[in-house]
């Protein structure tokens, strides 16, 4: 089982407990699109709703993004890919977390830019792999053993410390009060710091949970979920024919959760000292390809047994046209590996050379890659759509918005973008309280949209001192001909 400690097959290699890794996802990113529960399609018909889990307008593209996922459900995706091309700001971001969502719950989202790729430290290859792992999950489901009792002694057992100072513990003996009569445990010292930790007393409750006949954690029963960092061969056995009841725990966490677990320098985990020091020295954890390959064979045995399940969830990467061709070559084949999440590419980009060579291509993608994509197209909203939107996001990012000033800030985003007026949302609301206001008005988006103008106003702006500096120079070099 993944949830304790393994020994991989043939090998040194010794996998870290699951519950230690934590998921990572990118949530800031993904937090701008809270108010989105799915693409809002009609359950039956498929038809997209006007109004539907967070969703106005951009039917079309949703409809089309209902049926890649019917097709992702059908396993009929396999080696293929989406494109989502369309102006900035015209959801295409939304639309493919709304895919992941449609897929379901705990289906790992991974936004990234291509940009990302390009690093002085990393390869491109090796953050793109690090992105496809992010993307995949892996549901593990254990079934564990649940033994309850009454503690009535607590012993800490001493031994003579070998530093000379005093007495150390050895280990603790519980006496406990169990449903089938007395029993007494004797516990290892990680343990006993297991429950140093809860403060276990006599007279408490407490729950010991197994895996495969031997003690892995020790709670009070008031504090049931609280996790421990307890190591495979920190355990003890488990008195037998005391366990109380079993229960299914599942867990999801993704590839490279496991890669970063994995990769972790052994004995420090959750141990303050060690992170100081750690922090103090970092030591660099590298995750190779080798450590990749052994963590997929072990993920492949536990799902042969029915232990686990992969997860395949969306990898976003928005600005596509910024990758090179090596980056597209990588992710090419990367897309026929069984260990391939969906990928979905969004640009605003139409013709463009394709980088790192002269070629021109459809949105600067190479067109063997290109014939595996399906392309949803997203468009320009209308002022009635932004106002929906923005409308929404005001609920999500809990600015209170006078109806005029709504109406403004949707008139603005008919004349600019949807991201600009979104983003002007936290500054109308900031000037708003600096006037002792706690809702918005016309006059606080107008103040806003003067302390931070959208692109084109921006670039305007810059053509016009450009034309402004070019004409003084004209006429300082025309005066200066004799
Ligand atoms: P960019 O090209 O700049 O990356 P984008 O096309 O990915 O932009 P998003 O980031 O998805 O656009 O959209 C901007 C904001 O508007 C986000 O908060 C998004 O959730 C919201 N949004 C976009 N379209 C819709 C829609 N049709 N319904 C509800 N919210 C939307």
């Amino acid at each position: 089982m993944l949830g304790g400690e393994l020994d991989m097959p043939n090998s040194n290699t010794r996998l870290v407990n699951i519950d230690e890794v934590q998921s990572t996802a990118r949530s800031q990113r993904v937090a701008a699109h809270s108010h989105v529960k799915g693409l809002g399609l009609h359950p039956e018909t498929r038809a997209a709703l006007p109004k539907g889990a967070g969703f106005f307008g951009q039917e079309s593209a949703r409809e089309a993004a209902g049926a890649i996922v019917d097709l992702i459900k059908q396993k009929h995706m396999a080696g293929r890919a989406v494109l989502l091309a369309g102006p900035p700001g015209t959801g295409k971001t939304a639309i493919a977390l709304a895919i992941a969502q449609e897929l379901g719950d705990k289906v790992p989202f991974c936004p990234m830019v291509a940009s990302e790729v390009y690093s002085s430290e990393v390869k491109k290859t090796e953050v793109l792999m690090e992105n496809f792992r992010r993307a995949i999950g892996l549901r593990v489901r254990e079934k564990k053993e649940v033994f309850e009792g009454e503690v009535t002694e607590l012993t800490p057992m001493e031994i003579d410390n070998p530093t000379g100072y005093g007495k150390a513990i050895d280990s603790v003996r519980i006496s406990l009060k169990t449903m089938k009569g007395s029993k007494q445990l004797k516990l290892d010292p990680s343990i006993y710091d297991s429950i140093l930790k809860q403060r276990i007393e006599t007279g408490d409750i407490i729950y010991i949970e197994a895996n495969s006949g031997a003690v892995k954690r020790v709670g009070r029963c008031d504090n049931f979920a609280s996790e421990f960092d307890l190591e495979a061969d920190e355990f003890v056995p488990l008195p037998k024919g005391e366990v109380h009841k079993t229960k299914e725990v599942v867990q999801d966490v993704t590839l490279h959760d496991l890669d970063v677990a994995n990769a972790r320098p052994q004995g420090t985990r959750g141990d303050v000292t060690s992170l100081v020091s750690q922090l103090m020295k970092p030591k660099k954890t590298e995750i190779t390809d080798r450590l990749r390959s052994e963590i997929n064979s072990v993920v492949d045995s536990h799902i042969s047994q029915g232990i686990a399940e992969l997860v395949p969830g969306v990898l976003f990467i928005d600005e596509c046209h910024m990758l090179d061709i090596e980056a597209f070559t990588y992710l090419h084949r990367a897309l026929e590996s069984s260990y391939s999440p969906i990928v979905i590419f969004a640009t605003n980009r139409g013709v463009c050379k394709i980088r790192g060579t002269d070629e021109m291509s459809a949105h600067g993608m190479p067109n063997d890659l290109l014939d595996r994509l399906l392309i949803i197209p997203t468009h320009k909203y209308d002022k009635s759509a932004i106002f929906s939107i923005v409308k929404v996001r005001a609920e999500a990012e809990q600015v209170k918005m006078e109806a005029e000033a709504l109406d403004h800030l949707s008139d603005i985003g008919a004349n600019s973008s949807l991201r600009y007026v979104v983003q002007l949302l936290t500054p109308s609301k900031l000037i708003a309280q600096m006037c002792g206001r706690e809702t918005v008005t016309k006059q606080d988006v107008e103040e806003a949209s003067l302390l931070f103008i959208d692109a084109k106003r921006s670039a305007g702006v810059s053509a016009k001192e450009e034309a402004e500096k070019k004409a003084k120079e004209e006429a300082r070099s025309t005066r200066a001909v004799p």
